[in-house]
């Protein structure tokens, strides 16, 4: 059997797992994440395949330096989360449903541990094909995996996604069951090289982009940030224009309105496609978190908009002027 993971859903599990495990937060404190798949399974046997569509981040790990791996405690938030997306599922053409689960082991190797082993059997008891998708994001960046035994050098990888796949070989031992590692295909990427390289330079943006806490803070200093320095550039211009009239160089007006112009519009491009980008940032949010702070986000993204939107005036505003 195999599994489909469309980029959509592969840049999810590393927001997700960047946002709470990254360079910018020290190392004894990064958190494990956890959540769920939803797809569909087609076909039969050797040839069955689980087509993920979208993968849902439900919680994170609270911090807690005397925890043991994989001891996340999911609350009745979380439960209401997942039959939340459940529900909807059932209602797209074709019908969706929960197809796996899938958490991270942030910094440490990558495997079902015995809370994994329970976890995945709770789904696959349900649904044979349920997966199990584990993800290590230094695995992803550093293209390596901690060896088997302390103190061994680290395994050195190549073009790895930083994660594997798993399911249970044999449901009816329960808690003993075996587990193995299923093929899988990330969708999306022209190449590995070039989804390595794409998927480096997005957990930098998520690591500078999307914090743990504070996160429509942060989307509202980063716009405010871009106002402020428009409106810097344009009351620059109103400025320097004055003072060539005042020094009786009319003559020039023109050609610096232009240049400057040009300039503007050269920041609000570059400045609008950097907000794209992080504008994206919202759907990697956890579930619970969404109904709250969707709107927010979005009201801040417009501000901007709305700034861009009578940017033309302005300058006709200031050319007039001259
Ligand atoms: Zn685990």
């Amino acid at each position: 059997m195999s599994v489909i993971i469309p980029k959509k859903v592969y840049k999810t599990i590393v927001a997700a797992a960047v946002r709470f495990a990254n360079a910018k937060i020290p190392r004894d404190d990064w958190l494990e994440v956890s959540g769920i798949f939803i797809g569909r399974n087609e076909g039969k046997g050797n040839k069955a395949k689980v087509i993920v569509t979208e993968a849902y981040p439900i919680m994170h790990q609270e911090l807690d330096k005397d925890a043991v791996i994989d001891q996340y405690k999911w609350t009745d938030e979380d439960y209401l989360s997942l039959a939340l997306i459940d529900d909807e599922a059932i209602c797209r053409d074709p019908p969706e449903f929960t197809i796996g689960w899938w958490h991270t082991h942030p910094g440490f190797k990558i495997m079902m541990s015995h809370i994994d082993i329970r976890t995945t059997l709770s789904y696959q008891t349900n649904n044979p094909l349920a997966i199990s998708l584990v993800f290590n994001p230094l695995r992803l960046t550093r293209q390596i995996e901690p060896a088997d035994k302390k103190g061994d050098p680290d395994i050195k990888l190549k073009n790895d996604p930083g994660f594997k796949i798993y399911r249970l070989d044999d449901v009816e031992k329960g808690i003993q069951a075996s587990y193995s590692e299923i093929d899988f295909e990330i969708q999306g990427f022209d190449s590995l090289e070039e989804m390595l390289v794409q998927m480096q330079k997005f957990v930098v943006d998520v690591t500078m982009n999307l914090p743990k806490e504070n996160v429509v803070e942060t989307y509202e200093s980063t716009v405010e940030n871009m106002i402020n320095k428009l409106t810097a550039q344009l009351q620059g211009l109103d400025e320097y224009l004055q003072t060539l009239v005042r020094k009786g160089e009319q003559a020039r007006v023109h050609e610096v309105l232009e240049a400057q112009k040009r300039d503007i519009y050269k920041y609000v491009t570059d400045t609008t496609e950097k907000l794209e980008n992080i504008k994206e940032f919202k759907d990697y949010l956890e579930f619970k978190e969404r109904e709250s702070m969707i709107p927010r986000i979005d009201e801040i993204i417009n501000r901007w908009e709305t700034t861009v939107g009578k940017l033309d005036s302005t300058l006709n505003e200031i050319a007039k002027k001259f």
